[in-house]
């Protein structure tokens, strides 16, 4: 198995005439190195125990030491803050390759790499990014981000947390629920009020972000139980009560706190595109091995028009859905806005996930019922994507306004610094 060490990190061929308009639909050799070793990964350390984790509601957490080892949960995070320096499109990769295995896996790069890491190295002052991001990216702390309460999900403004001022520190106060890796994460994105009047007339401007640790006094969280699917993953929630938080742990300024929410929900979006991306492939993978194989009246099932017609959508909808996520992977090396397209990428990538597992477990017949065959778990653990990060309902709007010309994407105090290769910056050895 590759580790991705600084030696082949400083051999990425980043080349610098991809800052004009040059599209290329070629991997470069470091990106297929990359995802040769995600795919050796999870064929060795996840597949042979996914459908015990899954049917177990098995949460295994050194499967996260595992991936930091490989670097992985520092993909895209510069070397000097202890991550393994590749570009953006590089997460896509490891997000495709992973959820191709299961969901549970692209989830934690969703909301440690995706959500909290991202934020923190673009929003965060120096201090908290060698205190947080560094072991973060060296998957030596688990992170997570918490935005969703009970109820508040999509209505962000909603919330009811709280922060209060004392001295120097803010007196934290609040409900996290849905959250994921919740009740195994030592650091978490808390957002919350920090202006009651503003709350009263829903000005998002009162909303501000922190950085939490599991070990602050106040903190508790617990595990969710009996859900659809990801049922590998940790789903959880988390509360804190009169927790003292000092002010430089305040990421950002106070009052920009749904900025950075949506900042990180930017980020997270391209991470679950890329990974509904690898269900769709591995339910058309999956389908084709039994389509192969099985028959009935005496040819193979794949002779069948309406199962080839099925295989064929699957196939449309990958390489459309790969399409989508690789041009947010691109805009995001180049530092050009990408909202629109991260929100276009997610909501077409998860509603054809649906559509590509549902299809799948129709080919297997009654077999693809049961949990002999992966493709049950697929269709249970891809729904939950079109709920998360922006409902199906939220994006659909989103896009329409978009192309209405209702809404325009802003231009913020930060933005996600563009990819530097290790060369660029004069860091290669
Ligand atoms: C497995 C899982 C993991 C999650 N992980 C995290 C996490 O790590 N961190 C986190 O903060 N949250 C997380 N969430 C929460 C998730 O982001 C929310 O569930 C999501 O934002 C939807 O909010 P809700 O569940 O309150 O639904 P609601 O907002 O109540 O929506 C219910 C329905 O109403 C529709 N609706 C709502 N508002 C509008 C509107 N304005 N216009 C049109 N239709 C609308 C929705 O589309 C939906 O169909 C997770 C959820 C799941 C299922």
């Amino acid at each position: 198995m590759l580790k991705l060490s600084n030696k082949i990190l400083n051999r990425i061929n980043y080349r610098e005439e991809t800052n004009q308009a040059v599209i290329d639909f070629e991997l470069t050799e470091e990106h297929r190195a990359l995802q040769n070793t995600v795919r050796e990964f999870v064929a060795g350390e996840v597949a042979p125990y996914i459908k015990e984790w899954d049917e177990k509601s098995h949460f295994e957490r050194s499967i996260f030491d595992k991936m930091a080892e490989l670097g992985l949960l520092g993909v895209c995070i510069p070397e000097h803050y202890g991550g393994a320096g590749f570009d953006y499109i590089s997460l896509g990769i490891v997000c495709e390759e992973l959820e191709a295995c299961d969901t549970f896996l692209r989830v934690a790069m969703s909301v440690h790499v995706g959500l909290n890491s991202l934020s923190v190295y673009s929003w965060g002052t120096e201090e908290q990014k060698q205190k947080y991001l560094v072991p973060q990216a060296k998957g030596e702390k688990i992170a997570t981000f918490g935005l969703t309460e009970p109820n508040a999900g999509s209505d962000v403004i909603g919330m009811r947390s709280s922060a209060k001022r004392d001295g120097d520190d803010w007196i934290l106060n609040g409900e996290k629920m849905w959250i994921s890796l919740g009740d195994v994460a030592d650091h978490f994105l808390f957002f919350c009020w920090t202006d009651q009047e503003k709350q009263k007339v829903r000005d998002h401007s009162g909303l501000s972000c922190f950085i939490v640790e599991r070990s602050m006094a106040g903190f508790s969280s617990g595990t969710l139980h009996g859900k659809l699917g990801i049922r590998a993953g940790n789903t959880g929630y988390f509360s804190l009560q009169d927790v003292r938080v000092p002010q430089v742990n305040m990421l950002g300024n106070e009052g920009e706190g749904f900025k950075i929410a949506m900042f990180s929900l930017e980020n997270g979006r391209y991470t679950v595109a890329s990974g509904a991306t690898g269900v769709i492939r591995a339910s058309r993978d999956a389908s084709v091995a039994y389509a192969n194989t099985r028959e009935v009246q005496g040819q193979k099932i794949g002779n069948f028009q309406l199962v080839k017609q099925k295989i064929a959508n699957m196939e449309a909808d990958y390489q459309m859905s790969r399409l989508l996520w690789l041009k947010t992977g691109y805009l995001k090396n180049h530092g050009k806005p990408s909202a629109k397209a991260a929100s276009l990428a997610k909501w077409q990538a998860t509603v054809r996930s649906e559509q590509a597992a549902s299809m799948a477990i129709e080919i297997h017949g009654a077999n693809g019922y049961t949990n002999d065959y992966p493709v049950e778990r697929y269709l249970r653990n891809c729904k939950a994507a079109i709920i998360y990060e922006g409902t199906r309902d939220i994006h659909t709007l989103m896009q329409a306004d978009w192309a209405l010309g209702l809404k325009k994407e802003k231009a913020a105090r930060v933005t996600l610094p563009p990819y530097q290769s290790a060369e660029a910056k004069g860091t290669s050895s």
